[in-house]
């Protein structure tokens, strides 16, 4: 792939990804150098146009990990400092494309954070541009807190970076007290004034951040500050999936974005971070494509034009269906065929009967869920063939006292038992199943769950990785109960492991 990406259309608009940079600012999330690196990789993939991979004088490790990224990764990687030379002598080591300095204008912080004149904000910003520019490497300037500035110093300031050789101006929402019609105001003055390439920047604290994105491109600026998953400090930034499908389906704009990974990166956004999108989330929620109501059911598999603005398959998603309650046999049997799930009488016996007991619950099925149950049955090792199975099990879990689990398991036909505590009933069911198999060396390495559904009655689907030191191996559970989705994806990933 090209590191220097052309813009020479108007139509086209560049794509600056700010998910490892705002976007690790999230409260609560750190990405390792490998999650980083990984996220670089799928990022370049996606195709955007500017990955900022970090702010290098925040630490050694993100110094590092941006290093790291911009040796590795295709695409032209931004740093992120501050009008200051250590600053930028730590971006200019890590080699990154693009400096991303930034000093702010506004009234309020010049006073309260900084406590420095007009005058002498000017001068930081227009040394800290010559001084990047002086050592050959291109540079985007950001007026923080723009706006709340002053519009008249606001351009001065602007004026001067352009003159001092910046290739872009950033137009920051710092803290989103924007709104759509006044940011395409504040960004057409300075359009006006400036004919470097102006780039925008904004949160969501009105959750206005992806109006307000569009907005300022409507008012001239050709590249786009997003975060996948709408991620970034407080409430946000504009998210990468609305701006990009907005751009590209209502405002007939380019983007280099290869769609069909959209949905793609941000599952891999939400399974490195940790932070899940809401159900409703637009293009990548879990209900952006579900359809449950008849009417719209029947329309969509129709003509799916009828209730659905965009396809799902465009940006690598799948139009999820609600099956009812009343499903019987041939339903399932359709349905499965449709999935490209082969089963056998018996499978397709049990799979129906747990979805009708699922539907009998009140709960919403839906395909995912039919192939999590579709999976865990005919994945089930067959009784016979268990080296180790479930007997019974007994939970006791007491305010104030650490779980305690007692299991009785059939290994090889021989019935053993054990009693383990745990710091939660998980654990400590898994803790017993060891101890009654004498196998200490037995570990869980990976622990994944998803909630199909939502709601404390959810079908649990939980992934594990199980592994003996010598091997590992994945497995899957799938029960109404977390704890017992656990048990049965551990048992299975046992089962599994002394068959390897
Ligand atoms: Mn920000």
């Amino acid at each position: 792939m090209n590191k220097s990406k052309q813009v020479n259309k108007k139509s086209q608009i560049k794509i600056f990804d700010t998910t490892l940079r705002d976007g690790e600012q999230t409260p609560g999330v750190a990405l390792t150098t490998e999650k980083k690196l990984e996220l670089a990789h799928a990022l370049t993939e996606l195709g955007v146009d500017i990955i900022e991979a970090g702010f290098p004088i925040n630490s050694e490790g993100e110094y590092e990990a941006v290093k790291k990224i911009t040796k590795e990764v295709d695409t032209t990687v931004a740093g992120l400092a501050r009008a200051l030379k250590p600053d930028l002598d730590k971006c200019i080591q890590a080699d990154v494309g693009l400096v991303h300095t930034f000093i702010s204008t506004s009234p309020q912080h010049l006073k309260y954070q900084m406590n420095k004149s007009e005058d002498e904000v000017y001068e930081l910003a227009v040394d800290a541009v010559e001084y990047i520019r002086e050592h050959g490497i291109p540079c985007m300037f950001s007026p923080m807190d723009a706006s709340r500035s002053d519009i008249p110093y606001l351009i001065k300031v602007c004026k001067g970076v352009e003159r001092a050789g910046a290739q872009i101006i950033n137009i920051p929402d710092t803290v989103g007290v924007m709104y759509p019609s006044a940011m395409k105001a504040l960004v057409g003055k300075i359009r006006e004034e400036i004919k470097i390439e102006l780039d925008v920047h904004c949160h969501n604290d009105f959750g206005m951040a992806v109006a307000n994105t569009l907005a300022a491109v409507e008012a001239g600026c050709n590249q786009v500050q997003v975060a996948v998953n709408g991620l970034g400090e407080r409430a946000g930034n504009a998210d990468l999936e609305q701006v990009v499908m907005a751009l590209e389906i209502l405002y007939g704009k380019k983007t280099n974005i290869k769609t069909q990974g959209i949905y793609p990166v941000s599952k891999l956004v939400e399974r490195l971070t940790g932070i899940r999108v809401m159900p409703n989330f637009p293009i990548v929620g879990d209900n952006a494509f579900a359809h449950e109501s008849g009417i719209h059911v029947h329309a969509v598999l129709k003509k799916p034009v009828t209730f659905e603005p965009i396809k799902p398959e465009m940006v690598g998603a799948r139009r999820r269906l609600v099956l009812g309650k009343h499903i019987g046999v041939h339903g399932i049997e359709a349905k499965l065929k449709e999935l490209k799930i082969k089963v056998n009488e018996d499978q397709l016996k049990e799979i129906t009967k747990k979805v009708k007991d699922l539907g009998g619950l009140g709960k919403r099925i839906v395909e995912e869920d039919l192939i999590a149950i579709a999976e865990d049955v005919i994945g089930k090792t067959p009784k016979e063939e268990s080296i180790v199975e479930l007997i019974d099990i007994t939970l006791e879990t007491r305010l104030g006292e650490k779980p305690r689990s007692s299991v009785i398991l059939k290994v090889k036909g021989v019935e053993k038992k054990a009693e383990e505590r745990g710091v939660g009933p998980v654990d400590a069911t898994l803790n017993a199943i060891k101890k009654a198999l004498g196998e200490k060396n037995i570990t869980l390495d990976e622990y994944h769950l998803d909630a199909i559904t939502g709601g404390s009655d959810a079908l649990a689907d939980v992934t594990i990785r199980v592994g003996d030191g010598k091997r590992t191996t994945m497995a899957r559970g799938v029960h109404e109960d977390v704890v017992m989705a656990s048990i049965i994806a551990f048992i299975n990933g046992i089962n599994r492991i002394m068959k390897l």
